[in-house]
This record gives C-alpha cells, structure tokens and sequence, in this order.
C-alpha cells in the first residue's frame, strides 16, 4: 500500500535499487503511513517481474508470498512475532496480559538464523524493523554489530517516527529517508476521497498526520464533543465532567485535554487554535480568562499524567485533578 504522497520518494528509491545502502532509516511523524511504505517499498525490491515504475506485480511468486506473509527472504521484526488479534481481549485466564511495548533482543537475535542461509530466491534479503523506535537496549546493540558488518545482499529498513527514542548509535549507521506529510489541502481532499466527512476538523486533532486523521474519523463517538462541549459551559460540576472523561480510556480524555490547553495557548498567543477547531468560540471565551502561566502548569500537569495514564488506580480522582484547573478558567 502506498498513499499519495509517497509516490515520488517511492520513485527516487526504486530508481537507485542497484546502488541503495545496507540500511535505511524511514523518518517522518506519526500518522503518515511509513511502515506501509516500508513493505510497499520491499515487496516491489523483492519483486521478480516488477513494473515499469518499479512498483510490484502483485502476481509473481515472490509478490504472493509476500503478501501471504512468508516471503523466505524478509522477516518483519515487530512488538510481536506473532500477528496481533485485534479481538483478543486484554485480560484472560485470570491473568492480565500486557500489551508488548518494547521490542526484545530475543527478537534481534531471532534473525541470526535467516542472515546465516543465503539467499532462497537469489535476490536481496530485506528485514523490516518497525516501529524502530520500540527497539530496546540490549535489542538495540544486538541490532547495531548487525549493522556493523553488512552483509552483502542485505538491506535494512528501520521506521522511526520523527524524535523517536532510536538511539544515535543506529541511526548513524543508515540512510536517511525523510517522509515528509503532505500539504494541508492535499491531506483533506485525500480524506475526503475516502469519505472522511469534516476532513479539515480531523486532520487539525491529528495535528496535520492524514492516517491518523483518518483513524479519529472513523472511531469518533462523539465523546469529544460531548466532554468539550461540557467543558465550555460554567454550569457544569467537577463530577458530571469528569464522569463524562471517564467514559473514554485515560490516554484518549487526557489526550484531548492536552490539545485543549495547547489550544488555550495558541488562543492567546496568537488567536487562533490549532485543533479543536469546532470550539473557536468557547476557546476564545475561555483563554479571555485564562492566566497564560496557569495553562502552561496545566498543560505540563497533563503531560505528565498522560506519561502514567495506561492504568490509573482511580480514574475518576485521576479525571477530577485534571479537570480543577480548567474549571476556574470559565
Ligand atoms: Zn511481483
């Protein structure tokens, strides 16, 4: 899969597949699509019959075994090995199990085998690590002697998103690949292609990121609204909002708080905000009265709570803490 704006660093890639380094960092922000274009970009390297723009065939050997997941020559090292169930509950058995965050060196070390054999299609041998930045130390320095003595034949692909946690000593092994978002217009007639109603309002609470744009779209159930639009008005209590918060995971609430106050900010500073779009006039009343170094308290508050926020011990003393300093802003 590769979306609009990556054709041409598509392009520039492909068109030097002779002379590519041994390792790749693909860069840019969240909500781009890097890691599709990451496997976009190595089914068409591993592709036997390619087209003319060097895009796959999807119809080769290699195209459908890549698509079916076990070309012999790629490995994907991600959170997990094993494909993630979407449906699968979090809890179960009696036991909680905990999503994988971090990617291990068993993992790293995981490829020794596959870097060993030569190649089964006489072609390259590509491993995709993403998300890069999830890598940790011990996976990383596992990584890094990989990195130190390429093999020929081999080529790494690395995601990271842009101020990510890769450690120095990796990124200054590969190349580069800068993916850059496309222009505000572009993203919102892409999204509007793809049936995203109020393309402009969601790609402003991405942050200007048209995947993730498109993700809020598509799970908005208008809590949001519901929590802001209590928010905004004085008559509502401490209580009733912060049992409005908590009808959403913490992450998400404190999420949309954050961009509240940065909103509050930008209001102030220079008139206008920058996500929540379809709240210019309550954030206008509200950054009136609002004392510029209170928000930044608050706006630090927030992102400190949202650090801790994946299992609070009390969500709704978690919410009601957070929500105070909003309230004398009304
Ligand atoms: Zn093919």
């Amino acid at each position: 899969m590769i979306y609009p704006w990556q054709t041409s660093l598509f392009s520039q890639l492909i068109s030097r597949r002779a002379k590519l380094p041994h390792a790749l960092l693909i860069q840019g922000c969240a909500g781009l699509g890097k890691t599709d274009f990451a496997k976009y970009l190595a089914q068409s390297l591993l592709c036997e019959t390619p087209q003319n723009g060097g895009e796959a065939c999807g119809e080769c050997p290699a195209c459908r075994w890549f698509e079916a997941g076990h070309h012999p020559d790629f490995r994907w090292v991600s959170l997990q090995e094993e494909e993630a169930n979407d449906d699968e509950p979090l809890t179960g058995e009696g036991k909680t199990k905990k999503a994988p965050t971090q990617i291990t060196v068993d993992a790293v070390r995981g490829l020794s085998g596959f870097m060993a054999t030569s190649t089964h299609r006489q072609g390259l041998r590509i491993i995709l690590i993403a998300p890069a930045d999830a890598l940790n130390v011990h996976a990383a320095n596992a990584l890094l002697k990989m990195l130190e003595e390429p093999l020929p034949g081999t080529l790494f692909l690395l995601v990271s998103n842009e101020g990510g946690r890769l450690a120095p000593t990796i990124r200054s092994r590969c190349q580069r690949v800068l993916v850059n978002p496309p222009t505000a217009a572009d993203s919102q007639s892409w999204l509007a292609q793809q049936g995203v109603e109020q393309p402009q309002l969601f790609l402003a609470l991405a942050g200007g990121a048209p995947l993730e744009a498109m993700r809020l779209a598509a799970q908005d159930t208008g809590m949001r609204t519901s929590l802001l639009r209590q928010l905004s008005r004085r008559d509502s209590s401490l209580s009733q909002l912060s049992e409005q918060a908590i009808k959403m995971p913490a992450s998400e609430w404190i999420g949309w708080l954050q961009r509240w106050a940065h909103d509050l900010v930008e209001q102030k500073l220079v008139g206008h905000p920058r996500y929540h779009l379809d709240f210019g006039e309550a954030l206008e009343l509200m950054a009136g009265q609002a004392n510029l170094f209170d928000l930044l308290a608050w706006e630090r508050q927030l992102r400190e709570a949202r650090r801790l926020a994946n299992h609070p011990l009390n969500a709704r003393l978690l919410a009601e803490s957070l929500l105070i300093p909003c309230l004398a802003m009304r």
